[in-house]
């Protein structure tokens, strides 16, 4: 099977899970009213009702909605970005080079074979919204090159969506940098800036 082919079941797999996790932690406590056959309809109904909210929350937890919850929480700047820049609307993310964060095959590599432990940090992106080798600067991140790319990268940017992958040493790092929308300068020419969410 080929490796997106793997990737893409594992993280329909990873998404099943969590929902089955949540699903599973806002039910069990209503099955205790299905031991007592007096109760038992309520306790089914309980039971349902449990799987729905596990199932609502589980859904609202996974990435997915931050996407929809974050949308327009930053303005766009008030002056005029730098000569021969444009504002983007980008969303962020962070990854390691951790197996969780690039797959089971992960080997350490980046998209344009940059080895991760000489060039620690680097920032993933659509390679048709941003290409290969852009120095960008990302407040709170820092300057870094366009070395990697990603399959929520590509997907986000057949949505119209203009999604980096902010590269750290470590996994914890990574996931507390979370999901954050912002405006950041990028080169006028490039396709991120004529996106429709830019203007
Ligand atoms: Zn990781």
């Amino acid at each position: 099977m080929p490796t997106k082919t793997l990737r893409l079941l594992r993280l329909l797999w990873l998404s099943v899970r969590r929902i089955l996790q949540y699903a599973w932690r806002f039910s069990w406590w209503t099955t205790a009213g299905l031991r007592d056959a007096r109760i038992r309809p309520k306790g089914l109904r309980l039971l349902g009702l449990g799987l729905a909210i596990g199932f609502l929350v589980g859904w609202a937890n996974s990435e997915v909605i931050h996407v929809f919850t974050d949308r327009g929480s930053m303005p766009k700047p008030v002056t005029p970005p730098p000569p021969g820049m444009a504002w983007a609307r980008v969303l962020t993310t962070g990854y390691c080079p951790c197996t969780s964060c690039c797959g089971p095959n992960a080997i350490g590599r980046t998209a344009i074979n940059k080895d991760v432990r000489v060039h620690p940090y680097g920032i993933a992106a659509d390679k048709g919204l941003m290409p290969y080798r852009t120095t960008l600067y990302v407040p709170g991140y820092g300057i870094a090159e366009v070395d990697d790319t990603g399959g929520a990268m590509r997907q986000n940017a057949r949505r119209g969506r203009f999604h980096l992958d902010l590269r750290f040493t470590d996994h914890a790092q990574a996931r507390r940098w979370g999901v954050r929308w912002m405006w950041i300068a990028v080169p006028a020419g490039v396709g991120a800036a004529s996106l429709p969410e830019s203007r």
